[in-house]
């Protein structure tokens, strides 16, 4: 029973985070995941903040092999990997995920948020410390909170500052640098050549979560360790099956065998929660099949990306310097991210405004994220909206 103090407490958050404009509302789609959805409305809109980079959530490939999966090894396997939850999928699927990334072994977990909330209370304890990227993702931030090691943050892609503490930490067993591969708000790439350099001058572990990297970061879309030249040299990386890789769901760990071994032993999100689901392993080695056989999609989308940030700027919209299909469209203020966001859905396009606190105050913008999957036509017409829009609001 709620206690009428702490119901009254309830409330009165629910009410706050409404007036402070903090409440988020969910849309319905009632369609597949695509460039266009159905909000139910009967007229499709141009969607414009999926993570379906590569548009396999609904690519011929990848239904198809999950439904011949789900016909070969059933729907679900009803019990964790180590009792009786392990297909011979999910070991091809591990050692699919290990060649395409280049590492040495690969665990599977239900989500990337379980890869990251059991990684650090099980490896690293008091003897060690973990030094995080400020900025790093909330799934980062409570996988470190839970180990017993000593726990610093340096600022966001602030090399000089990771190196100063670095410095003075040589009576730790071990020291563990934590980043997002790409950072999710503003699309920017941890300098993870940089990093590398300094975890070998100081003996450090490095740990990254490529989430918005893996199958399309990367001349291959191997992901960030890719794109900066520092492959086998990250000691793990977490990644998930629920963005680039066909967006269903899933989530891992890889890197360094040794490591990848105590996870599995040890790991609690491992060993005490499901399976992943057989559908969802044959789609996501439908996926690394297509995206090891040729990196025409992640190409496709990278020229997509680089027409749609020119052409955006050149209509005079603010956009941070970068490369990543997470293209940030800089507004600063949180009522005009808003309406904003609001405007362009009534002219059928699909984007949402961040504002404080999921993104620093007077930072607030509209986050687009480009996809394979968008036609040239379909950015030209987001490109003219907005620009309609922008005029409308006084923001070009
Ligand atoms: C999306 C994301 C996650 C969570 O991935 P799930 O597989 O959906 O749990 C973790 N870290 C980062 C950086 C992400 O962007």
């Amino acid at each position: 029973m709620l206690s009428p103090s702490f119901r009254s407490d309830v409330k009165h958050v629910l009410k706050s985070m409404s007036e402070d404009g903090l409440w988020k509302s969910e849309y319905e789609i009632v369609s597949p995941q695509g460039s266009w959805v159905d909000l139910g409305g009967g007229e499709k809109v141009l969607n414009l903040c999926a993570n379906n980079y590569l548009g396999l959530s609904s690519h011929p490939d990848i239904l198809k092999a999950a439904r011949q999966t789900l016909d070969s090894r059933g729907f679900g396997l009803s019990s964790v990997r180590f009792i009786c939850g392990t297909q011979d999928i999910h070991k091809e699927l591990e050692r699919d995920l290990s060649r395409f990334l280049h590492t040495e072994d690969t665990i599977l977990y239900a989500a990337a948020f379980d890869a990251n909330g059991g990684l650090f209370e099980c490896l690293f304890g008091e003897k060690d410390v973990i030094i995080s990227d400020e900025l790093n993702h909330a799934s980062l931030i409570d996988g470190i909170r839970l180990s017993k090691a000593q726990r610093l943050r340096y600022r966001h892609n602030d090399i000089e500052d990771l190196e100063a503490q670095l410095k003075s930490l040589s009576d730790r067993r071990q020291k563990v640098i934590v980043s997002d591969g790409v950072f999710s708000m503003d699309g920017t790439l941890a300098q993870l050549d940089a990093i590398c350099q300094i975890a070998e001058k100081y003996q450090a572990l490095i740990v990254i979560d490529d989430c918005h990297a893996t199958g399309f970061v990367g001349k291959t879309g191997r992901g960030t360790h890719e794109l900066k030249n520092v492959i086998g040299h990250v000691d793990l990386i977490t990644g998930t099956l629920g963005k680039a890789l066909g967006g269903a769901s899933g989530g891992f760990t890889s890197g360094k065998k040794i490591l990848i071994d105590l996870l599995r032993q040890k790991s609690r999100p491992y060993l005490f929660s499901n399976t992943i689901a057989p559908p969802v392993v044959g789609g996501g080695l439908a996926a690394l099949k297509l995206l090891s056989s040729s990196s025409k999609i992640r190409d496709d989308l990278m020229k997509k990306t680089t027409y749609f940030r020119n052409k955006m700027t050149e209509a005079g919209f603010q956009i941070p310097k970068g490369e990543h299909p997470i293209v940030p469209i800089m507004l600063y203020d949180a009522k005009k991210a808003k309406d904003m966001a609001a405007a362009l859905l009534k002219e059928r396009i699909y984007v949402v405004g961040f504002h404080y606190p999921v993104v620093p105050q007077n930072q607030a913008r509209i986050r687009t994220q480009i996809s394979a999957l968008h036609s040239i036509e379909d950015l030209d017409y987001a490109i003219h909206t907005f620009a309609k829009q922008g005029k409308k609001m006084g923001i070009l």
